[in-house]
């Protein structure tokens, strides 16, 4: 049997990691600059955790779920989304009464959903999740982050949808009105809508069918459904991302049909990825706390899939980054590896930020010579019999007309650095 990944599981290899980490490092700064400390969590929980908070209602437990009974008999669920394990962690570890509110995690989420562009069976989210915190002013502020990232990442066809799911009761009452709706036109259903009429007709809503698009979009709306308070949660959302000049489309097909999501849902969404175009989704889920077993606390997250936004980021950028040396070290003769080995370890104290490569496996100065343009670096350092002797090192510029000199050992590093051009040297955060 040829050995091979996993259908929908990827490796992610250079030089696509390097920009993997540079979407990461990015993110992970901006999740700092608005105070959210990062939770780790397991990749796999007990399936119980996702059945009660996930619901058995939805296709990823029904359908996506990879569970499966352990050596003790136990079921497991490897993860498929990331809130679930964080609302277990936090009442687990008591996090809400320490007063660490706002958390986000990053990792891999398993689905075993038809792989396709966008899509996959192993992927990967940054998600975040606030506690104890009602709204509207921490829904906005969430918003406004995602904004501020989207910026940093310089991306700019990004639209907002928002709407509002209300109250447990609001939904109650919209979900008769809907059932009523969608039964007076069953034979138009397919079998998937059917079945969601039963057990919970505000997923049809929901629906990627498009023969059901008419029916759906003449629906009665929860809109109009809404209490004075969600209605005012509503209005104050809007009015703040009004004034900090985000704009969104309301769109009241964008429902989640949990019992425990409430008012604020938002999605993010891109043209340019074709129908995988969901980069970031999230709402309010004032009621998920208490079923998992905590005090009645209110909520809300959102999380992004890294694989859509990474492409994004790709599709803007040609110019991957596939060299991986700024100074490059090489010897003359075996004799003089120790020296370029200390050599470099001494560069890359003075230059924590520089990338520093020894030519490691011999051969011929003009082999290694060819290694060192081949890596990007700006200088070659070079020590042989000469060096060695005058206690110098030999300095090559590589990417310029500049003249190689040979200075005093003591000398070499400050010599290098005034060769590197400036602002060429790679840091992990520029795009
Ligand atoms: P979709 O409607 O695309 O199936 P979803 O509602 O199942 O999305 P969420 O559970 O809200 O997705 O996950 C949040 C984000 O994670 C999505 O917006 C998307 O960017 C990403 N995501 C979800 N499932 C996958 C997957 N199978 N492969 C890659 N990214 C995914
Ligand atoms: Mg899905």
């Amino acid at each position: 049997m040829k050995l091979q990944s996993i259908r929908g599981m990827n490796d992610i290899v250079p030089p696509h990691s390097s920009r993997w980490q540079q979407v990461e490092k990015l993110l992970a700064d901006i999740l700092r600059s608005y105070g959210y400390r990062q939770i780790r969590l397991p990749i796999m929980e007990n399936t119980a955790v996702f059945e009660r908070s996930i619901g058995d209602v939805t296709d990823i437990v029904q359908k996506e779920m990879y569970t499966f009974a352990d050596r003790n008999g136990d079921s497991l669920s490897l993860r498929p989304e990331g809130t679930a394990g964080c609302v277990r962690a936090v009442l687990e570890n008591g996090l809400i009464q320490q007063g660490l509110r706002k958390l986000w995690y990053i990792g891999p989420m398993f689905r075993h959903e038809r792989p396709q562009k966008g899509r996959y069976r192993q992927f990967h989210q940054i998600g975040v999740e606030v506690f104890d915190l009602a709204g509207p002013d921490i829904d906005a502020e969430l918003i406004l982050m995602t904004a501020r990232m989207w910026q940093a990442l310089g991306l700019t066809d990004l639209r907002l949808e928002l709407n509002t799911l209300g109250t447990v009761a609001n939904r109650k009452a919209y979900r008769s009105v809907l059932f009523d709706y969608f039964s007076a036109s069953k034979d138009q259903l397919d079998e998937d809508s059917l079945n969601r009429l039963e057990r919970n007709p505000m997923r049809i809503l929901d629906s990627k069918n498009p023969a059901l698009r008419p029916l759906i979009d003449n629906a009665p709306q929860l809109i109009e459904h809404l209490d004075n308070m969600s209605r005012e949660h509503f209005e104050r959302l809007s009015s703040i991302l009004n004034t900090a000049g985000i704009e969104f489309q309301i769109n009241p097909l964008l429902v989640r049909g949990l019992d425990y999501y409430s008012n604020t849902v938002f999605e993010w969404i891109t043209d340019s990825l074709g129908a995988q175009g969901t980069v970031c989704a999230g709402g309010r889920y004032d009621g998920l706390v208490e079923t998992l077993g905590g005090r009645p606390t209110p909520a809300i997250g959102f999380a992004m899939g890294l694989e859509r936004l990474i492409e994004l980021v790709q599709m803007d950028r040609s110019d991957d980054i596939d060299d991986d040396a700024d100074i490059y070290l090489v010897s003359t003769d075996d004799a003089y590896v120790s020296e370029i080995l200390v050599l470099a370890e001494q560069v890359r104290r003075a230059g924590p930020q520089w990338r520093v490569v020894c030519h490691c496996g011999g051969g011929s100065i003009k082999s290694q010579m060819k290694k060192a343009d081949r890596s990007g670096a700006q200088v070659a350092l070079i020590i042989g019999e000469n060096e060695s002797q005058n206690k110098a090192v030999t300095i090559k510029p590589l990417r310029n007309q500049a003249e190689q000199v040979t200075v005093a050992y003591d000398l070499a590093i400050d010599r290098a650095r005034s060769f590197l051009v400036p602002g060429a040297e790679r840091e992990d955060v520029t795009l």
